[in-house]
C-alpha cells in the first residue's frame, strides 16, 4: 500500500477539534506527508459560537465572521506548522466544500471528527458521515468523546 501524500484536516474549531488536528498532523509526520487544512463557513450557521464571543451582530456580520475564522484558522494552522498555501477558508455545506478541496488539491487522506450520533441525530447525517459516504479519498473518523 502506498503511503498518503497529502492529508486534509477538517477543522470546525470545536473543542475537540484538538484531538482532530493531532491526528492529522501525527499522520502527515509518520508518512511525511503534505499537511493542508480546511475551514468551511457554513451559510446557515449564523452564530459566533465558533469564532470567539467579541463580535457584533450587524449587518457585516460575514465579513466579521470571514476575519475571526481567517485568524482562528491561522492560529491552528501556524501551531500545526501548515505552509501558508495550504490553507483553504470556504463557505457553503462543510461536506461539499471538504469534498471539493480535497478533490482540487489530490488529497489522499481526509481527516475529520465523529461524534458516533445515534437516533434522531444519526438519521439527519453529520458532516463526517457525508464526507464518508462521498469522498474519492481515504477518510479517517476520529472517535470524539463528549465531556
Ligand atoms: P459534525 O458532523 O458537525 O459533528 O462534525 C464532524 C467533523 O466534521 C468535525 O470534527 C470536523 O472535522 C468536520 N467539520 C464539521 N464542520 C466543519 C466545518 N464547518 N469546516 C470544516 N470541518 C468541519
Amino acid at each position: 500500500m502506498e503511503s498518503y501524500k497529502h492529508i486534509l484536516l477538517a477543522a470546525d474549531f470545536s473543542d475537540h477539534g484538538v484531538a482532530v488536528a493531532t491526528r492529522a498532523k501525527d499522520l502527515a509526520d509518520k508518512y511525511q506527508a503534505k499537511l493542508s487544512i480546511v475551514h468551511v463557513m457554513d451559510n446557515l450557521l449564523i452564530t459566533d459560537a465558533a469564532y470567539g464571543s467579541t463580535i457584533p451582530f450587524d449587518l457585516d456580520l460575514t465579513a466579521e465572521l470571514m476575519a475571526a475564522a481567517k485568524n482562528r484558522l491561522a492560529k491552528l494552522a501556524d501551531k500545526l506548522a501548515i505552509a501558508d498555501d495550504c490553507r483553504w477558508i470556504e463557505t457553503g455545506s462543510p461536506k461539499l466544500e471538504i469534498i471539493r478541496v480535497a478533490e482540487e488539491n489530490k488529497i489522499d487522506l481526509i481527516v475529520v471528527g465523529s461524534h458516533g450520533r445515534h437516533g434522531f441525530a444519526l438519521l439527519l447525517g453529520s458532516t463526517a458521515n457525508g464526507i464518508l459516504h462521498h469522498a474519492q479519498c481515504d477518510v479517517l473518523a476520529v472517535r470524539l468523546y463528549d465531556k
